[in-house]
C-alpha cells in the first residue's frame, strides 16, 4: 500500500471515529438528561389526619369539592380541586416547593381568606384556607406549611377542606 493511500485511510478512519463519539455523546445527552414531566408529579399528603389525600365529595349546602363543579347556581365553576382538612389541621408540603407568597381567594375579607402561592415539580399552585407560617422560602417534602383556618365558622356543616388551584386554572385532578 503507497503511503498516501495509507494516509488517507487513517484520515478517514479518525473522521469515523470523530463522528461516532460525537453521536455518542449526543445520544447520552439525550437518554440521561434529567426530563422533568410534570403530568407524572403526584400529590404527597396534604393535611394531618388525611394521609391520602381524600378528596371532598358534595355538601347539601355547599355543592361539590371536584373541579369544574356547580357554583352560584351554574353562574360559575369550581377552578379547583377539594382535599379534605380538618380546621385547625397542619398542612404539609406535598412535594418540595418554593414559596411564592400570599393567595386569597376572596375580594371581601373573612375568617378563612389567606392561602399561599406555590412551585415545585414543574407546577405552579395555590393552596387556599390556610394559614401559612411562611410566606418566602422552601420546604421540602412533609414539612408544614401552615395551619388550616376555622372553615366551620364560615360555613357551617360544609367538609372543610384545602383547595388547591393550579396558576393556570386547568384541571389538578391528575396529581391526585
Ligand atoms: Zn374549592
Amino acid at each position: 500500500m503507497s503511503r498516501a493511500r495509507e494516509k488517507s485511510l487513517k484520515t478517514k478512519a479518525y473522521r469515523i471515529m470523530r463522528l461516532y463519539i460525537l453521536f455518542s455523546i449526543l445520544v447520552s445527552a439525550v437518554l440521561f438528561s434529567p426530563h422533568v414531566d410534570a403530568s407524572q408529579v403526584k400529590f404527597g399528603s396534604l393535611c394531618s389526619g388525611n394521609p391520602s389525600n381524600s378528596k371532598r365529595g358534595c355538601d347539601t349546602k355547599y355543592g361539590c369539592g371536584n373541579y369544574g363543579a356547580s357554583r352560584d347556581s351554574g353562574k360559575r365553576k369550581h377552578m379547583g380541586l377539594d382535599i379534605v382538612c380538618a380546621d385547625g389541621a397542619t398542612v404539609y408540603a406535598p412535594f418540595d416547593v418554593k414559596l411564592n407568597g400570599k393567595a386569597t381567594p376572596y375580594k371581601k375579607d373573612n375568617a378563612i381568606n389567606n392561602g399561599i402561592s406555590l412551585s415545585g415539580e414543574g407546577l405552579c399552585f395555590k393552596l387556599f384556607y390556610i394559614k401559612p407560617d411562611s410566606y418566602s422560602g422552601t420546604l421540602k417534602k412533609g414539612q408544614k406549611i401552615g395551619t388550616m383556618l376555622p372553615m366551620q365558622k364560615v360555613y357551617p356543616g360544609i367538609t372543610s377542606h384545602v383547595h388547591v388551584q393550579m396558576c393556570d386554572k386547568s384541571d389538578p385532578t391528575k396529581y391526585f
